[in-house]
């Protein structure tokens, strides 16, 4: 959690008052989404054996924001801020040894390097495959899950991460967390694509970052246009802790700028949902296809092939929430810590 301090003189006392903001990356439900809709798009065999590790990579979506309470490199590796680099970002290596020539170490260290870190993870994850050593497999699965969608998300690519150069503050968790929370059921997530073999992951990622990118001008203006609208009391929520007033954009006001924004923040779902597919798929094909059939949990109890049938069908017909199918959805399945 990060908070903005600042003193609100209306108040009787003058406290501090702080933005409740998530500065990690799309909110739990959106990465635990996202992972399980990426299994869809898989070809067959490979998504029999992605399905079986369902939950494992439902759950684990999340694993690298947890890892940035203990580890200080971590966070880093969830962004890239463009403007740090370049006024024209088109210049940017998407090499991450030109980058480094370019920039120097520090500065990705510095200002995000998500792009060339899912390269990383992603030869990793074709190592694993080579291997067919299943935990691994899954483990850079679920993990790279993570960074490809937070690359998805627009304010992953600025220094403008939480609309604090602009007077926008809490975008971020508004974008991510607050609008996801209300609307991902009324959203239409479902993509048709099935996963692509990529010649040059490296390209289609940084595609995928300045996709994101482009959308912030609008977005902001949005949040601008949908503000006047609201008074102040409306478009925020405040609680109290500590003797500190915490500000979240109200409910309200997230399905009001939902509306305007639409589709676009379901496109972004949509786009992290295919990129996690085709480099999950490239990966595989990279290590040569390994035959993942022999690698069957021995003690699988439910006929996984079964439900992936009939999941799949849900899929097609967009009707997954209506059959309780999102794991990130089911109440008491997803009962651990919230951000
Ligand atoms: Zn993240």
């Amino acid at each position: 959690m990060y908070m903005y301090k600042k003193t609100k003189k209306l108040l009787l006392l003058s406290i501090s008052i702080g933005f409740i903001v998530a500065l990690s990356s799309w909110g739990f439900l959106v990465h635990r989404t996202i992972n399980q809709l990426a299994i869809y798009e898989l070809p067959s065999p490979l998504n029999d054996f992605f399905y079986q590790h369902k939950q494992y990579l439902v759950y684990n979506s999340v694993r690298p924001d947890l890892r940035r309470n203990k580890d200080k490199t971590e966070a880093t590796k969830h962004f890239v801020d463009l403007e740090a680099f370049e006024h024209d970002h088109s210049q940017m290596p998407v090499d991450e040894n030109d980058a480094i020539k370019k920039y120097g170490e520090d500065s990705l260290k510095k200002y995000g390097y998500v792009p060339y870190y899912i390269i990383t993870m992603m030869e990793k994850l074709t190592q694993a495959f080579k291997q067919r050593h299943v935990d691994s497999i899954i483990f850079f699965a679920a993990d790279i899950g993570h960074y490809i969608s937070d690359a998805n998300v627009p304010l992953h690519t600025t220094l403008n991460y939480d609309g604090q150069l602009t007077n926008q503050k809490g975008i971020h968790a508004l974008w991510e967390s607050t609008i996801p929370e209300i609307e991902l059921k009324s959203m239409d997530f479902y993509g048709k694509d099935q996963a692509k073999f990529l010649k040059t992951p490296e390209i289609q990622i940084w595609d995928a970052v300045r996709q994101a990118h482009a959308l912030l001008p609008n977005f902001l203006a949005e949040e601008k246009q949908v503000s006047s609208r609201f008074t102040d009391d409306e478009k925020y929520n405040s609680s109290f802790r500590n003797g500190k007033e915490y500000k979240k954009y109200s409910g309200k006001f997230a399905k009001a700028l939902y509306q305007s924004l639409k589709p676009t923040i379901e496109n972004q779902i949509k786009a992290s949902v295919s990129l996690v597919s085709d480099i999950w798929f490239t990966a595989w094909v990279n290590a040569g296809k390994p035959d993942l059939s022999k690698l069957t949990k021995e003690n699988a109890t439910i006929d996984y092939k079964k439900e992936l049938k009939s999941d799949l069908e849900y899929y097609k017909t967009k009707q997954l929430i209506e059959n309780d199918r999102l794991l990130s959805l089911q109440k008491n399945k997803s009962s651990d810590e919230s951000e």
